[in-house]
C-alpha cells in the first residue's frame, strides 16, 4: 500500500510532537508504531521514548534486538542517562528480542497462553513497582524482516489483547521501512497500521519542523501517490493486453505450424504418384525411341526433385519448431561424406566447378543424411548466388578437436550486418537487382542440424566479394590429436548420442 496521505496527515500532527524533547506522554494503553529508514533514527527515537519514561518514574521494558541494546545505551550515555542504576532499581529492564521470542513461539505462530503468560508476568512484575509500565518491543519487526508477516500481525493482536489487563501499559513498535517497498506488502502493511492506535511516519516526515512543511510534504505524497496509483494501473494494463496478444500470437504459431505439416504431408502424396508416372512414361517412352520428350521428362524429373527438396524442408522446420527433428546416429568418415556430396552436387550442375582441397581425417559421430543435407544447402547456395562465377571451393581441415568444412563463393556476397540473421527462419537477404528463388529456410535448417552436432556454423562476407560459410564438427577420432582429449570428446559424443536417441525414440 502506498502510504494515503489523510493516513498522513492524520498521524502527523501528534507523532511530529512525539520527537520534539519532552513533549509526549504515551497514553497509558497507548499502541504505537514508529516506522525509520535508518537505524540511527531509530536509536534516538528509542532513547527518548526510555529517558521520559525513566525520568517521569515509569517502568520501562525494552525487548530489542543485541546491537539495538547497545547503542541505545550507548545514545544515552551521551546524553548523561545511566541505564545502570535503572536497572538495578527495577525501573528498567533489557530483554533479548530474539530469546524472547522463542520462548512463545511454535510452529512458526506465537503460542497465545505462553505469550500471555511469559509477557504478562513480566509485566505484573513491572507493574508491582507502582508505576506506569511502558515497553519498546522489536519481536514483531523481527518476524517481519524474516518474512513471516503472518506471524508479525498476530503478535501485535496478541500484544492488543495483552494491553487489555490488569496492568495497562504503553506499547511502542517500530519497523524498518525498507520491509515494506512493493505492492505485495500493501495488505499486510495496512493492517499493521490497524494493529496501531497511533503511527508515526519514518524520519523523512517526522523530522519536518514547521506544520507549513508537513503540509507540503504530504502535498507532494498525495501527488506522488497518486501518479503511483495511476502507472500502476497503467502498467497493468498494458501488460494484461500483452498476455493476451502473447497467448494469441501463440496460438497462431501453432496453428502455422500444424498446417505447415499438415500442407506438407498432403503435397507428398501427389508428388510421389507423379514420380511413379514419369517413371512408367520413361520405361514406355525409351522402347519408343523418342528423345524430345525423354528430354522434357528429364526437366520433369528436375523440377520434382526441387518441389521434394522443398517440401522436405517445410516438413524439416516444422519438426524442428515441435522438437521432433530426428536423428539416426553414426559413426562415418567427414572426407568420404564430403566428396561424395560434392560429386552429386558437381554431377548436376555445369555452370561452376568445384574444386576440394584438404582433408580432416576426421571421423564423425552423427547423422549423416543430415550433415549431407548441410553440405548440400551451402553448394547450392554458392552456386545460386554466384551466378557470374564459375568456381566454388571446398576446404577441409581439422585444429583443436574440431573438423571444419568451409565452402566459398565469388557471388553477391552478404552485406556485415545480415550476416548473422540470414540463419534466422524465413529471412532472406533483399536484393533490388535479382530475384533469387527460395524460401529461407535452408540456412536455418543447416544451423540447427550443426548445433544439434555440437558444432558451429558461421559465414564471413561482403557485399559484392563473395562468401565462405564454415561449419565445424568436434572430432571423434583423430590421430593428430591427444588421445586424453579424444577420451573427453568420446564422452561428450557419448552423452551426445544418448541425447540423440532419446529425442529418435520420441520421434517414434
Ligand atoms: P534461400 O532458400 O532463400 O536461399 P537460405 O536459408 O538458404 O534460403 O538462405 C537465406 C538467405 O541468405 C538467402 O535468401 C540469401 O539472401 C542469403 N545467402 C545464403 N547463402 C548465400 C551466399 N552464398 N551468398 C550470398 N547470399 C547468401
Amino acid at each position: 500500500m502506498t502510504i494515503t496521505p489523510n493516513r498522513v496527515r492524520a498521524f502527523s500532527h501528534r507523532e511530529h510532537e512525539y520527537h520534539q524533547e519532552g513533549a509526549h506522554r504515551p497514553h497509558r494503553s497507548e499502541h504505537t508504531v514508529q516506522f525509520y529508514e535508518t537505524d540511527e533514527f531509530l536509536v534516538r527515537s528509542l532513547g527518548r521514548f526510555i529517558r521520559e519514561g525513566l525520568e517521569t518514574g515509569e517502568s520501562c521494558i525494552v525487548v530489542a534486538t543485541g546491537a539495538h541494546h547497545q547503542r541505545v545505551e550507548t545514545y544515552l550515555l551521551a546524553q548523561g542517562v545511566d541505564l545502570h542504576p535503572a536497572s538495578k532499581q527495577g525501573a528498567y529492564l533489557a530483554l533479548d528480542a530474539e530469546e524472547t521470542l522463542s520462548a512463545f513461539m511454535v510452529a512458526g505462530s506465537p503460542d497465545p497462553a505462553r505469550f500471555t503468560s511469559i509477557i504478562g508476568d513480566i509485566i505484573e512484575r513491572a507493574a508491582a513497582r507502582g508505576h506506569p509500565v511502558r515497553v519498546f518491543g522489536e519481536m514483531v519487526a523481527l518476524l517481519w524482516m524474516d518474512g513471516n508477516q503472518a506471524a508479525a500481525i498476530e503478535l501485535e493482536r496478541l500484544w492488543n489483547d495483552l494491553r487489555d489487563n490488569p496492568y495497562p501499559f504503553a506499547l511502542f513498535c517500530a519497523y524498518a521501512m525498507g520491509g515494506f517497498v512493493g505492492n505485495k506488502y500493501s495488505a499486510a502493511f495496512a493492517e499493521i497500521c490497524r494493529q496501531h492506535s497511533s503511527v508515526i511516519p519514518d524520519e523523512n516526515y517526522t523530522t519536518l519542523g514547521s506544520e507549513e512543511e508537513r503540509q507540503r510534504a504530504v502535498t507532494l505524497l498525495q501527488q506522488k501517490a497518486s501518479s503511483i496509483e495511476k502507472e500502476v494501473a497503467e502498467r497493468k494494463a498494458v501488460e494484461d493486453q500483452l498476455r493476451v496478444a502473447l497467448a494469441a500470437q501463440r496460438q497462431l504459431e501453432e496453428r502455422k505450424n500444424a498446417f505447415i505439416s499438415m500442407a506438407s504431408h498432403e503435397l507428398k502424396t501427389p508428388i510421389t504418384s507423379l514420380k511413379g508416372f514419369t517413371q512408367v512414361l520413361r520405361q514406355r517412352l525409351q522402347t519408343q525411341a523418342d528423345p524430345q520428350t525423354l528430354l522434357f521428362l528429364d526437366r520433369m524429373d528436375v523440377q520434382l526433385k526441387k518441389l521434394t527438396n522443398l517440401i522436405s524442408d517445410l516438413l524439416d522446420i516444422s519438426k524442428m519448431q515441435t522438437g521432433m527433428l530426428a536423428f539416426r546416429e553414426t559413426i562415418f568418415d567427414l572426407d568420404e561424406l564430403v566428396r561424395e556430396t560434392v560429386e552429386n552436387v558437381q554431377a548436376a550442375i555445369t555452370t561452376h566447378h568445384i574444386r576440394l582441397r584438404g582433408e580432416t581425417q576426421a571421423q564423425i559421430a552423427g547423422d549423416r543424411d543430415r550433415l549431407g543435407q548441410v553440405l548440400i544447402n551451402l553448394l547450392t547456395n554458392a552456386i545460386k548466388y554466384s551466378p557470374r562465377a564459375e568456381t566454388v571451393i571446398v576446404r577441409l581441415r581439422s585444429y583443436d578437436g574440431q573438423a571444419e568444412v568451409s565452402v566459398q563463393d565469388f557471388g553477391i556476397g552478404i552485406d556485415r550486418e545480415q550476416c548473422e540473421r540470414i540463419f534466422e527462419q524465413f529471412y532472406q537477404v533483399a536484393d533490388p537487382v535479382h530475384t533469387y528463388p527460395g524460401l529461407g529456410i535452408g540456412l536455418y535448417i543447416a544451423h540447427t542440424i550443426i548445433e544439434r552436432h555440437g558444432g558451429r556454423l558461421w559465414v564471413e562476407s561482403e557485399k559484392g566479394a563473395g562468401s565462405t560459410f564454415y561449419c565445424t564438427l568436434p572430432l571423434l577420432k583423430n590421430g593428430s590429436v591427444a588421445s586424453s582429449s579424444c577420451e573427453q570428446r568420446e564422452s561428450h559424443n557419448a552423452t551426445r548420442r544418448e541425447k540423440m536417441k532419446r529425442e529418435n525414440r520420441a520421434d517414434e
